[in-house]
Formats: structure tokens, sequence, C-alpha cells
């Protein structure tokens, strides 16, 4: 069974998280595909609602088993990944998936869905404010931060890749075109 699936990517700290979380209250026909990640758990997020915060070990015994349809390293020893029974979970409701992945996991799906995926890349305005906002958001130590902005640099150059480029300027206006978007994929 194959349902219909909208994908979000964007370097870290672009809004995408935002974005998302806005479309899911506004659309109830839209679930979150909820990840399996090996990174620790982080401010206000929630075991089983932002991820399945698992070990490595266990991450790796997934792999093994083939219960992801994508993952990634996506920064040192830290995994990220889809599982095949979040996909399995959301289309039997007959409901539409959402996938909030990095670039490449955005890329590797859209390339699994074809036309049954609209691929959303999230552009920051540029990589300084998108360096400002992960100071701001104050959720990652230095290092973190350094790592996720030459990231960033990188994914940037992958934005062609995807059906619809939103340029994260004006939240408000972010917003409604995504809004508008989804409206007419779904
Ligand atoms: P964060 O640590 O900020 O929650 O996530 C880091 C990056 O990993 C984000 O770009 C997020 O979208 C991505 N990510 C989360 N889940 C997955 C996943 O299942 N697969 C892939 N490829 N990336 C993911």
């Amino acid at each position: 069974m194959i349902g219909k699936a909208i994908i979000f990517s964007a370097p870290s700290g672009a809004g995408k998280t935002t974005v998302v979380k806005h479309l899911l209250n506004v659309f109830p026909q839209l679930e979150f595909s909820i990840s399996a990640t090996s990174r620790k758990i982080r401010g206000s997020e929630s075991n089983g609602k932002d991820y399945l915060y698992i070990s490595a070990e266990e991450f790796r015994t997934k792999i093994e088993n083939q219960e992801f349809l994508e993952w990634e390293e996506v920064y040192e020893d830290c995994y990220y990944g889809t599982l095949r029974s979040e996909l399995k979970r959301i289309w039997q409701k007959n409901n539409i998936v959402v996938f909030d992945v990095d670039v490449k996991g955005g890329m590797n799906l859209k390339r699994i869905f074809g036309d049954n995926a609209l691929a959303i890349f999230i552009s920051p305005p540029s990589i300084e404010i998108l360096e400002e906002r992960l100071r701001t958001r104050s959720t990652d130590d230095e290092e973190s931060i350094i790592r996720r902005v030459n990231k960033a640099g990188l994914e940037m150059h992958f934005s062609g890749h995807f059906d619809k480029v939103l340029l994260n300027n004006d939240l408000n206006e972010t917003l409604k075109t995504a809004e508008n978007w989804v409206k007419e994929f779904i």
C-alpha cells in the first residue's frame, strides 16, 4: 500500500520544525512520522512524540533488521532514521505522512515516493541569519552550532532537488505559502 507523503528538509535552524508543527495543526489528515534517533533528548522534547530515542546499539540492530526505509548519520555518532512501521501505521489510517528529515534523507524519500510525495526545501534567508537563529534557540552547544552551520552551507546546494523551495524570511508569509502548497497537493 502506498499513500501520500509530504517531505520537509532544511538546514538545521531554517524554521522547519515551526512550519511542520503549524501544518500538523491546520490539516487533521496530516500525521508526523516519528523518527528513531540515537541523539540525546533535548529541551521540551518527549520520547515517542518528537522521536523514538534509542541507543546507537539499538539503532544498529534496527538497521540490520531492515526496519528503516532510510537512515543517516546526520552528525557524527548521531543516527536518525525513518521507520517502515511508521509509514504503515499512518497510511493504514488513510492519513498523509509528514517527514521532517535532513536534506540527504529528503532526497532519498523523494526518489522512493516520486509523484506520491511533495518535497519542500525550507531555506533560511542567509547562513548568517541561520547561525543567529541557532544561537538564540540556545538548545545546542557551541560545537554543535558550528557543525550545523558548516553543514547548512553544503546543504543549500541541494535545494534544486526538491519540488518546492520555501524561503523563510517572514514567518507568517512562510506559513501561508506552505499551507497553500499543501492544500494544492492534498
Ligand atoms: P535535530 O537533532 O535538530 O532534531 O535533527 C537534526 C536533523 O536530522 C534535522 O535536519 C532533522 O530533520 C533530521 N532528521 C530527523 N529525523 C530524521 C530521519 O528519520 N532521517 C533523516 N535522514 N534525517 C532525520
